[in-house]
């Protein structure tokens, strides 16, 4: 059966690959958001022919508003962060994917499974920075938590073979990024264009970043423990190169599965649009013989802090996570704005983590709260920096 999809964050690189499951599959857009990219956005109304339109950025809504104004079936246009919010909540779609960047994903998360969807998440954000609320919402509303992130994807994959085991272990593997084999002096003053050139995926320039310095595998280890209900330290990230084991499990008996392929955000798009219906996706076909050989090495956290951090922040609770998080955006925004060195990042975050102390995160407002602060305070140490 075709699917109707709400797809939030269309204009992004898991925006654009969940358009092009869709086209593949004939499956129809209910609603699009975006922030500022409107040319892309405008492509894709008049392709898809969504019912609804979110776009958060005000002079971006204008400018489209103007350019829809007497188009003929126009979808209708709903502005801001609210307008994000109203669209994730709308009855009219089967799956509300959620493929935004940044913790502005956790509202429309929230009003999602709040209003009984099942929500695609690959926004890591909103299980990192309200992981508790997003998780009990889930249990509360009775929906389907579907996981988009490559390994989380491959993780729950694995655990429909599972017969309702739990796994006593879970390997997260990590391609090690772009500076894998760097010392940490080689990372320090390491430019933007060798930060953004990832080895096997092409993402989005935030997630590239954070692959660079591990912090998207620290985002991942806190992912892992709400989607997964397992501490940090049975949490064990795995560097795997050539990207070909998404992830694995361990089982009480020794059992380790593991789900491989080709590195190719589509499948594990696709799995979470049909679940547990498995669809053509495009994607190559695995050769295992021309890969050859598949290597494994451990995460080094003195390397990259993140590994680190990840787990002193998940066992130290409160707000220490959405801390890590808000701290690593604006971290980055910074070295991509070329203000920064790249070794200054990780220590953004922890002198960010350590002036914030411990914040409590009970509600949406306590989270946004420490969000705020914790900007505030990695904007403070990135102007010292500059
Ligand atoms: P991109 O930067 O490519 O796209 C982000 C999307 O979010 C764009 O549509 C952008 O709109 C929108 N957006 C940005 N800010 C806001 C905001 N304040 N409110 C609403 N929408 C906003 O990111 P990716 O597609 O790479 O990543 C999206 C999410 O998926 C992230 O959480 C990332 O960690 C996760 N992910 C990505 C993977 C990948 O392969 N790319 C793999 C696994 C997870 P606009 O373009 O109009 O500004
Ligand atoms: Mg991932």
């Amino acid at each position: 059966m075709p699917k109707t999809i709400t797809l939030l964050g269309s204009t992004g690189s898991i925006g654009t690959q969940s358009l092009d499951v869709a086209r593949m599959h004939g499956y129809r857009i209910f609603g699009l958001a975006a922030n500022s990219r409107v040319e892309i956005l405008q492509k894709q109304i008049e392709e898809f022919h969504p019912e609804y339109v979110a776009v958060v950025d005000p002079a971006a809504c204008e400018k489209l508003d103007a350019a829809l104004a007497g188009t003929a079936n126009a979808p209708k246009l709903l502005k801001g962060p609210e307008g994000l919010r109203t669209l994730a909540a709308m009855d009219g779609p089967d799956v509300v994917l959620n493929a935004v960047v940044g913790i502005a994903g956790l509202p429309a998360s929230l009003a999602a499974i709040e209003s009984g969807h099942d929500l695609a998440l690959a926004n890591k954000e909103s299980l990192v920075t309200g992981g508790h609320l997003v998780t009990d919402a889930v249990k509360k509303y009775g929906v389907k938590l579907l996981p988009v992130d490559s390994e989380h994807s491959a993780i729950f994959q694995c655990l429909q073979g599972a017969g309702g085991n739990q796994p006593v272990r879970l390997l997260l593997t990590a391609s090690g990024g772009p500076f894998r084999t760097w010392t940490r002096e080689q990372m320090q003053n390491a430019t933007r264009a060798q930060a953004l050139k990832h080895p096997n995926w092409s993402m989005g320039a935030k997630i590239t970043i954070d692959s660079a310095s591990m912090f998207n595998k620290a985002l991942e280890i806190i992912e892992a423990h709400w989607l997964f209900d397992m501490p940090p330290e049975k949490i064990q990230v795995v560097v795997h190169p050539q990207s070909i084991v998404h992830s694995a499990v361990e089982f009480a008996d020794g059992a380790v599965l593991a789900q491989l392929g080709v590195p190719d955000m589509r499948v594990p798009i696709a799995y979470a649009m049909t679940y547990p219906r498995r669809i053509p996706t495009g994607s190559k076909p695995l050769d295992l013989f021309s890969i050859g050989t598949l290597t494994f090495e451990p995460g080094d956290p003195v390397r990259f802090p993140a590994l680190r951090l990840a787990g002193e922040c998940l066992n130290a609770g409160g707000a220490a996570c959405t801390i890590l998080n808000g701290a690593n955006e604006m971290a980055v925004a910074a070295f991509l704005r070329d203000e920064i060195p790249f070794g200054a990042i990780s220590r953004i975050v922890e002198g960010t983590l350590e002036a914030c102390g411990a914040m409590p995160a009970d509600t949406l407002e306590d989270i946004f709260h420490a969000d705020l602060e914790a900007r505030r305070v990695a904007k403070e140490t990135a102007e010292k920096l500059k």
